[in-house]
């Protein structure tokens, strides 16, 4: 796939445990193979307790950016030299840039949600979301959707012990960015009803009706014909919301290409170009 490496080809790379089976080093080699770009993206299988090691050797290497999985989004954060706005914001690093030595952390998770929406042919901006779940895909979401301007986010939470922490995380997003977020508890029925009433937009960020799992976290009478069902999942594609959502005459996407715009968006951080995301949807999905 690479056509040759040289003496001057850059180096571009993947963190994480496991690594091997992400298909981000197809994703971004198929893209500097089109353009033309001397440059190569590899896999490194690095786990937690190595990620301060990995950080020098980036700086050492020198390699010019590295994605990175879980739980390396977190782990990595102390040992950059900066982060960007949505990053400090979720506590969450997806992507290094190498400017000469000084790292800066950013996230393109939910940068990759909101396009993937936007290609369904829904905007995230000015619009009401409801929010299923609260875990590192949740909060990387809301998060990139305050930013860009949602006019109200409904979280949906589990009444557990960690409901707490969620209700403080989100009272920081949205005194930073002025975007209301409340969270609610996701055993109230009625309350969910009525808030997916007012809402333009259902995104599912648990993991309920993934691979297997045959129950979906809405029951298929809250749904109406007004909403856009996002379902991060991508495996199977079509889950049992998405399947409900399309029989009620929802507009509906699956996680598919959320990967392809979190890759676009790191690929654009690093190299200034726009990835061929046509090829690459094309080759590797
Ligand atoms: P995570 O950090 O483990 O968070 C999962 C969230 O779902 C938590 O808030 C958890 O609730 C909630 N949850 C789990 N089981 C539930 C259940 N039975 N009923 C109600 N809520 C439940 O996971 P994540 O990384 O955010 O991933 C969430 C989903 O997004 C997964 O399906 C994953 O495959 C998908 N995802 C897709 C992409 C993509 O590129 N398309 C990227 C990342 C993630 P508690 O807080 O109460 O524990």
């Amino acid at each position: 796939m690479i056509r040759s490496i040289s003496g001057t080809t850059a180096l571009y790379g993947l963190f994480g445990h496991p690594a091997s089976h992400s298909i981000s080093p197809a994703m971004h080699n198929t893209a500097f193979q089109k353009l033309g770009i001397d440059a190569a993206y590899l896999a490194f299988d690095i786990r937690e307790e190595q990620i301060e090691k990995a950080v020098s050797a980036i700086r050492t290497l020198p390699i010019l950016g590295v994605n990175l999985t879980m739980p390396l989004k977190t782990a990595v954060i102390p040992f950059l030299d900066a982060l960007s706005e949505a990053s400090a914001l979720s506590g969450s690093v997806n992507t290094i840039v190498n400017d000469n030595g000084f790292l800066t952390g950013h996230t393109t998770d939910g940068i990759g949600f909101t396009a993937s929406v936007r290609e369904a042919g829904f905007e995230i901006k000015g619009s009401v979301m409801s929010v299923l779940g609260a875990g590192g895909a949740a909060g990387s979401l809301i998060v990139q959707s305050a930013i860009e301007g949602a006019e109200k986010i409904f979280v949906f939470k589990r009444s557990n012990a960690s409901f707490k922490d969620t209700v403080t995380f989100c009272q920081s997003i949205s005194e930073k960015t002025g975007c209301p977020i409340k969270v609610l508890p996701m055993e109230d029925g009625a309350l969910m009803q009525s808030t997916l009433d007012e809402s333009g937009i259902l995104v599912n960020a648990t993991p309920v009706g993934m691979g297997d799992d045959k129950n979906t976290p809405v029951p298929r009478e809250f749904l109406a014909p007004h909403l856009f069902v996002s379902d991060l999942i991508y495996h199977p594609e079509m889950t049992p919301l998405l399947s409900d959502a399309k029989d009620v005459g929802c507009r509906y996407s699956n996680g598919k290409y959320m990967l392809l715009h979190q890759g676009a968006a790191s690929f654009r951080l690093w190299t200034g170009e726009n990835m061929p995301v046509e090829l690459v949807r094309k080759n590797c999905f």
